[in-house]
């Protein structure tokens, strides 16, 4: 993507609005606003950082009254040239505005295009870029403020750090092997060792904060599990407070899952009401939904058991513990529905996290609600400053590994060519994670994740 052109897009949603921007970035962003704006001074030779009230013509057509922000290459998003246009949102005015700019010499912007200028200009580094697309689709309250944080160098600064202290190492480690030949030992091999052993500590520490980042990006994950009929979509429905989930006397209603998500205490729930699992189905669309509540059971934070208490309180326990043990990995609780049906007192089960609910008469789901806010607020970290994502994860695993590489060359006493080599390998993929390594496939999808006008 070229940074020599001027670009232009709208940077506020399409639609009928009060307000809309309108941006500009490039060289030649003044002159082509100063063909279309009219106003009491050239924008051309307007200081940066001002403000500036005037009309917008397409040729002698008025199209808009309008105010137009200067902001001055360095000092700006992009860190070119850059015209904001404040003008009256609705469809008309903005297009015929963004036309006329066009007109004037301006190219259509590509979606993300002045994020990736602000980038390629060094304005913002990677982990910054993908905590614009962070704050834009933040789906949570935390994950808003943590990408805020993310986007004023957080994680940047914590990857500089880390950089340093290897720097450092690589400097002590290859100093001995200048004076080799002299057989001197500056630096005690044990030493070495911790601190590399420090810096693997510090990346296992930022990878410890993945499921506290994807429940802030993408919500907590709830499934809803149990036998046929047992009240999962009248539980789901109960939950959101609507009627989402069809619900039906007949077995095997919810072929396939369906989601939806509310917000409890500004954390983002996503709640799955899946397929009745019955083991001996026959019916081929019903595995098929079975399989999808696999997958999604793999990737739930909490799951939730469904009873039909008035079969037995403890008609689903075995279910219960045969997905304990599949899923080790996620939250379960043990939901005795249909209290309303039953007179017998309830039965607790030994090692088993229960809550009794009706679903239908909406019993026990306000408590099932704070049961499923503790959990999913215990797994987020409300200080961190990184919004880890698979990418992320994905470097910060390799660099683990050379430097455990790095570690273990050191314990046999290889030559610190060796040890250097994996040390150098890590200082190279942490360029990856802030971008100064560029990697042109990543860069694209990257910045495929943005709209137009960001
Ligand atoms: P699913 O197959 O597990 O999704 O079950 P449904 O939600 O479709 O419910 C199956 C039947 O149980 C329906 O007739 C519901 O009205 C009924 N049901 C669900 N929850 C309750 C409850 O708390 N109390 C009573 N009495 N009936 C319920």
């Amino acid at each position: 993507m070229s940074s020599s052109n001027t670009v232009c897009a709208l940077a506020t949603p399409p639609g009928i609005s009060g307000l809309a921007v309108i941006r500009l970035s490039g060289e030649e962003s003044f002159s082509i606003a100063d063909k279309c704006f009219r106003g009491k001074v050239l924008l051309s030779e307007a200081p940066s950082h001002t403000i500036h009230y005037g009309k917008i013509y397409d040729g002698d057509v008025l199209l808009d009254t309008v105010t137009a922000s200067i902001f001055r290459a360095p000092h700006s998003y992009t860190g070119e040239n850059i015209v904001e246009i404040g003008c009256h949102g609705g469809l008309y005015t903005t297009s015929n505005i963004i036309s006329t700019l066009l007109n004037n010499g301006a190219q259509i912007a590509k979606p993300g295009e002045f994020t990736q200028r602000a980038f390629l200009n060094g304005k913002l580094d990677l982990t910054q870029v993908e905590a614009v697309a962070d704050i834009i689709h933040a789906s949570s309250v935390q994950g808003s403020h943590v990408a805020a944080r993310q986007l004023l160098g957080g994680f940047k600064n914590k990857v500089d750090s880390i950089r340093k202290e290897l720097l450092s190492i690589c400097a002590l480690l290859e100093l001995e092997l200048d004076f080799s030949h002299e057989d001197i030992e500056f630096v005690d091999k044990n030493h070495l060792t911790t601190l590399i052993g420090n810096s693997i500590n510090t990346c296992k520490n930022i990878l410890d904060s993945y499921t506290s980042s994807s429940i802030l990006r993408d919500g907590y994950r709830v499934g809803l599990v149990g036998y046929p009929n047992a009240g999962k979509s009248t539980l789901f429905n109960a939950l959101l407070d609507k009627k989402r989930s069809i619900v039906s006397p007949i077995a095997g209603t919810t072929r396939d899952y369906i989601e939806d998500s509310l917000s409890l205490n500004g954390i983002w729930i996503q709640i799955y009401d899946t397929a009745g699992i019955r083991q001996d189905s026959m019916d081929i669309i019903e595995i098929e939904g079975i399989e999808f509540t696999r997958q999604l059971l793999e990737t739930s934070n909490l799951i939730l058991i469904v009873n039909d208490i008035s079969i037995s309180p403890l008609h689903s326990v075995s279910l219960y513990k045969q997905l304990s043990l599949l899923y080790p990995e996620a939250a379960f609780c043990y939901i005795q529905n249909k209290i309303d049906s039953v007179s017998q007192s309830l039965v607790s089960i030994s090692d088993i996290d229960s809550l009794p609910v009706s679903s239908l008469q909406s019993i026990g789901i306000k408590e099932l609600k704070i049961f499923i806010e503790k959990l999913a607020s215990a797994n987020v970290d409300r200080i961190s400053d990184v919004l880890l994502n698979t990418r992320h994860t994905a470097i910060l695993s390799e660099i683990i590994k050379s430097l455990e590489n790095a570690n273990c060359s050191l314990n046999i006493h290889f030559s610190n060519e060796y040890v250097s080599l994996d040390v150098r390998k890590a200082i190279y993929l942490l360029g990856e994670i802030t971008g100064e390594v560029m990697n042109e496939e990543i860069l694209n999808t990257i910045f495929s994740q943005f709209c137009i006008g960001k």
